[in-house]
This record gives structure tokens, sequence and C-alpha cells, in this order.
């Protein structure tokens, strides 16, 4: 919207609702010179907010909505008197900045209109919110136009203390966290603590980003640091960006996440992605492909994607001889359709880049190729899509301003209160 003209009309309607004011105030004397009544002010700025995305809500009634499956832009606003010719021309026109095609289902809309006084509608602006801080206008008066624009998120640190007594989610969410949280908690910790295997009185204090819009919270940010006491051991980490976005590191400046071979198969090429709605003509039906499928020669060396334990290597039909390496509590992946298997047994422990198998076209396949699967708490992903942990040490005078910004955050962990810890005293001492 143009802020010029959106200031200039709140100056307007702040002027007219002044006016109102003292109009339906008879009573109301005022000598000239006199300062403005206190309560007055309050009055004007008690109001509702004046504006709606940037447009002024008193010259309008609003219809909001959420835009439902297939229905397209005419359909929402033929109904509001906006013309063919104008609709045209703004599935052209938006294509430079939000195409009006681009609609997806249960999304937020709202329609700014006015009624004439032969009762039709007609629309002044149409608003679409593809996420919770863009928002689209769609001006549909005098001339049209198309305009993103942003909501200003705030960042507010927060901070969180919890005591296990059944799940790190229960946890955090009794104390108000969002799932959100949970699993960036999970992530930050996945490698070192076994997050099914939590035990009741463990307990954590973190410093987190809460990410704001209006006042509502729209998710999280960066985990600033941690403390995860687990069996009597804490565990600290501290989330540091060395220019290339946070990583998490423990006391020594050392990663705390392991990173994955982004290439489990060398003198490879992808020759399936990962597809819930593939077509196989092979079956004549649509079916699920979980899998990034590389094709290579049979005979190429499999690759162990991480550090992990082997769960389970054996034969089934459909996936012929098989490996699952378990990374971490949040990590698991599967090798498909080898022509043999390598020297580790089912139980035991690899680094990344052992030689887990090697690639054939046993069970159900077209051609050799691995199919190799990728869960992330239990769920499989798409693990060409997914944000995967970087793995390198500090350098050294990274280390320095590291362990600067450590003590910090250290102090202010430390200043969290443990309310479970109080908790506990004091109804010992009962
Ligand atoms: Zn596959």
């Amino acid at each position: 919207m143009n802020k010029r003209l959106s200031a200039l009309v709140a100056a307007c309607l702040v002027a007219i609702i002044v006016t109102i004011y003292f109009i339906s105030r008879p009573s109301l004397v005022i000598d000239e010179g006199e300062v403005f009544p206190e309560e007055l002010a309050d009055e004007v700025y008690m109001e509702e907010p004046l504006f709606k995305f940037g447009i002024p809500v008193e010259l309008f009634d609003i219809q909001e909505g959420r835009i439902k499956r297939n229905q397209t832009f005419a359909d929402i606003l033929l109904p509001y008197n906006v013309s063919r010719q104008d609709i045209f021309t703004m599935d052209k026109i938006s294509k430079q900045v939000f195409s009006v095609r681009g609609f997806v289902p249960k999304r937020k809309y709202s329609i700014f209109y006015n009624t004439d006084s032969l009762d039709r509608k007609k629309a002044a602006y149409f608003i679409y919110e593809p996420n919770d801080i863009e928002y689209i206008v769609y001006q549909l008066t005098d001339s049209l136009g198309v305009f993103r624009e942003e909501r200003k998120v705030e960042i507010i640190e927060r901070t969180m203390a919890g005591v296990i007594t059944e799940t790190l989610d229960h946890s955090i969410r009794s104390e108000g966290g969002s799932a959100a949280l949970v699993s960036a908690m999970a992530d930050v910790y996945g490698w070192q603590i076994e997050m099914k295997m939590l035990r009741k009185g463990d307990w954590f204090k973190l410093i987190y980003e809460d990410r704001m819009v209006n006042g509502q919270s729209v998710g999280i940010g960066n985990i600033i640091g941690a403390e995860f006491n687990h069996l009597k051991n804490s565990y600290m980490t501290y989330g540091y960006d060395e220019g290339n976005g946070i990583e998490f590191f423990d006391e020594n400046g050392e990663s705390v996440q392991k990173a994955f071979l982004r290439w489990p198969v060398e003198f490879s090429r992808i020759s399936s992605r990962y597809n819930p709605s593939r077509y196989l003509k092979m079956y004549g039906r649509r079916q699920a492909h979980l899998g990034t499928d590389f094709a290579a020669g049979i005979g190429t060396p499999i690759k162990a994607a991480s550090d992990g334990v082997i769960v389970a290597r054996g034969f089934t039909k459909p996936n012929g001889n098989y490996v699952k390496i378990k990374h971490n509590g949040t990590y698991t992946t599967g090798y498909l359709h080898m022509s043999k298997f390598g020297k580790f047994k089912n139980g035991q422990r690899v680094r990344k880049g052992d030689i887990i198998g090697y690639v054939g076209n046993t069970g159900y396949t077209t051609g050799p190729h691995l199919c190799f699967r990728f869960w992330k708490n239990g769920r499989q992903v798409d693990f060409l899509k997914e944000k995967l942990p970087a793995e390198k040490p500090l350098s050294a005078d990274q280390l320095l301003q590291f362990e600067v910004a450590m003590e910090l955050t250290n102090k202010r962990l430390d200043d969290i209160p443990n309310t479970w810890a109080d908790k506990t005293i004091s109804a010992s001492n009962e």
C-alpha cells in the first residue's frame, strides 16, 4: 500500500472521530487554548486498530474466509461485482508478484468491500495470506495493482526450564512450548541423547528465540544455548554462527551433530526421487515411492550415510537384500536391492562412509540401483529436501569468539530458575 496515502487517511480519520466525539457530547465546552482532556485522548486510541493490512477498516466491510479446494480468484470475486475484464487483467499482472492461480486451499483471505444503494457488493481489495508473515494485497479499485507486504516479525528471546516426567514433548508443552520447539531440541540433542530413553528426573534449561507477529508466536528461531541433564550428566549445547547460519557445538567447540553423506553410492545418478504419489507403470497403479533411487552398476560399493548401528540386515521379497542403520533418536536410513552385503553384521556399529553392501537388483526392481530410505522421527521423508546438520570443528580464531559467547550463555542458563527443583524441595519439607 502507499504508506503516505495510508498516513494521510489515518490523520483524516482521527480528525473525523475527534469531531464526531465533540458533536456527540453537546455538554462539553472547550475554551480556546484548553488542553485536550485526558479521557478524550484515551478514547481515541482505545478504538480498534484503524488499519488492517494497511487499509483503513472504517471505510469498508470485511469478509474473511479460507480458500476452498479448486476455488479460483473469479469464483471468490465475481459475487463482489469485480468485472471479468478486471479478473482477466489481474490474472495477468499478478504473475509478477503473486499469481492469483497460486492460492492454496485453507489459506486465509479477506475481502474489503462496500455495498451500494442497490445492495450490490463491490470489492475494493482482496488480501491473500500465503503464510503467517506475508500477505498479498490485490487492489481492485481505481487502478488495478498487486503488492506483496510483510508483517513485522519480532524476535524475542525466551528461557525455559523443565523436568522429564513422561516425554520431552510432554515437558516442553507443559512449560508452554510449541511442537516446533520440541523438534528443534530433538534435532540439537539427537546425536548425544537417545530421546526415547529419557528418564524421569532428567531435566533441561534452554534459551531460544520466539518469532512473533502481532503478539502471536509464528514459530521459533534459533536455539541460543541449552543444558540437558540426562542420567545426572549435563550435556551443554551452544548455537553459534560462523557466517553460514547457526550450528551447534559443545563446550569444547566441537560440533554436536554428525553430517550425512549426500551421495551414499559413488558413480551413480538419481533415477527416481521421493514421490508420495508416483505412478508405477509396472503395476499400473499409484504407489508411493518413499525413497531416493541411485542408479549404478552392479557391485558399486554402498556407504553408510553416517555413524550408527546396523539394526536390520536381511532379505524380503520387495526389498531384496537390505540394511537398515539407526543413527540416533531422530534419523534412520535404509539401503535396498543389494547384490551382496559388506562385512558389517546386524548390531554392529558403523562409521560414516563404511561399505555396508554393493549395488544390485534383488527384490522388486527394474534395473540395478540403490533405493535409499530416510526416516526422521519414524517417518519417511525426502532425503534430498532435508536440511541436515553440517559437521566441522570451529577454527582457532572462531573458537575464541565462541568461548566469549559461551561464557555469557552459561551465565544466563545458570540464572534460569529450576522451578521443578523448588517444587521438589517444598514437597519434601511437608
Ligand atoms: Zn526406490
